[in-house]
């Protein structure tokens, strides 16, 4: 059926306004894109540092959604009534740019999850589905909780062995322990981007062309990556990419699984229900294409049409321009770090995304996380999901602070004013 240009269902995803069309980067102008902003914590203006947690939404990210509910929301790929038709369009046409945005040769290869968790959980139920004893799966020591455990279970279900491959003290993989674990068991290996607890960038291209030669499909965890790193799946030649919306900017409860369509093709699907069909019979069901096949039930369809807005807002502004300011940033914050006596850097590696993880000498990590938040800057502390990580490096938890486009050099400034007035208190024994 022909649409009118005036189609809600085209306007709805439109290109955002301001900001995103000017040709300078300009994070403090920015910061006017994102409502958030304006709040105040403690009475202090809001300093977001948790980038790495989640990300705040822009006004054309939240108002996609809102009109998307005000406007067209119906169930998609149902009904032949106008709205459900308008908001399955709106639906497919976030697809695309999702595939556009990783570069997929096909939009098949786009399947709808709710995160990177469930991305991966996807793979080890359905993938993993080919695993025997004594096969292997190979990690690193830096991977998140998140690509870890759902490995661990396929383990014990399949009898397969979980591998490690070990870090170094800058918080770098040991590519050539990665290289020594690879052989003739290992089925799959599976490798974070960027590291959420140390900032470390991987070599993912190498790790990739590395288990290839060995035959091995590769998945990457790429929820760090996606809000910082160009990616491009064709060149990477990953066999699966995982990320999350809600750190990409977008709604929460939406993720992207990218898979190779031959692999997804091959692979049992992961739920069952409507929608992942072409034919129910008590005696036997048959499934739908691909993507189909592996989004059963009602989607997140205003989330997934809200991450084609978000995708759209990166893609105006530039993951490169993004990056270059995120990466002044953590110049300046490292810089700044370097600086105060008694505090460690946890992930000095060479090649970092705006990740700043520390510890300090005498302070617990959640006592400077208080005194921080009272001065309104937002800090995750803890393990970070990446309870390994810590053990590596003999700690309990770090302060992490980390970086999105809005973030200016002011407020890493705020950071380690606060920082120090932290130590003051605590290791001198001086209120500030
Ligand atoms: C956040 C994160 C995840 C999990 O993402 P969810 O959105 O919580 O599913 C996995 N891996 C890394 C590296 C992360 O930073």
């Amino acid at each position: 059926m022909k649409r009118a240009a005036d189609d809600l269902g085209v306007l709805l995803c439109a290109a955002p306004i301001g900001a995103a069309a000017s040709a300078a980067f300009d994070g403090a102008r920015l910061r006017e894109d994102f409502p958030i902003l304006r709040r105040t914590v403690h009475g202090k203006p809001l300093v977001y540092l948790d980038n790495a947690a989640t990300s705040q939404k822009p006004q054309c990210v939240i108002d996609c959604e809102a009109r998307y509910y005000c406007e067209l929301n119906a169930n998609i790929h149902r009904g032949v009534h106008s709205l459900s038709q308008q908001a399955t369009d709106a639906y497919e046409a976030a697809r695309d740019t999702v595939r556009r945005f990783i570069n997929a040769a096909r939009r098949e290869e786009i399947v709808f999850v709710r995160g990177t968790t469930e991305a991966i959980n996807l793979v080890a139920a359905s993938y993993g589905q080919r695993l025997k004893p004594g096969d292997e799966i190979l990690i690193t020591e830096m991977e998140h909780h998140s690509n870890i455990v759902p490995w661990q279970l396929l383990c014990e279900r399949s009898g397969a062995v979980l591998r490690v491959a070990p870090i170094d003290e800058a918080g770098e993989l040991m590519l050539d322990g990665f290289e020594h674990r690879l052989n003739a068991r290992t089925r799959l290996v599976a490798v974070t981007h960027v590291s959420n607890a140390l900032g470390t960038v991987n070599a993912v291209k190498r790790i990739i062309d590395l288990a290839h030669a060995k035959g091995i499909a590769v998945l990457i965890d790429g929820a760090q990556a996606a809000p910082h790193i160009k990616i491009d799946v064709q060149t990477l030649d990953c066999d699966f990419y995982a990320f999350s919306s809600h750190k990409l900017y977008g709604p929460t409860g939406v993720g992207v699984l990218y898979g190779k369509a031959a692999l997804l093709e091959a692979m049992p699907p992961y739920q069952g229900g409507g929608d992942m069909i072409r034919q129910v019979t008590f005696a036997k069901t048959t499934f739908n294409d691909l993507p189909y096949k592996f989004e059963a039930g009602t989607p997140h369809i205003a989330g997934v049409v809200g991450l084609g807005a978000a995708i759209d807002y990166v893609s105006a502004l530039g993951l490169d321009a993004i990056a270059a300011h995120e990466h002044e940033l953590l110049a300046h914050a490292t810089e700044q770090a370097r600086a105060v006596c008694g505090l460690r850097l946890i992930g000095t590696a060479s090649d970092k995304s705006s990740i700043l993880s520390f510890v300090i000498d005498g302070v617990h990590p959640h006592d400077v996380g208080t005194i921080l938040d009272d001065e309104g800057i937002a800090v995750r502390t803890g393990h970070h999901c990446a309870m390994p990580v810590m053990e590596h490096f003999h700690i309990p938890a770090t302060v992490r602070a980390s970086f999105a486009l809005y973030n200016t050099r002011a407020e890493v400034d705020a950071l380690f004013r606060a920082v120090r007035k932290a130590q003051r208190m605590f290791v001198d024994g001086r209120s500030a």
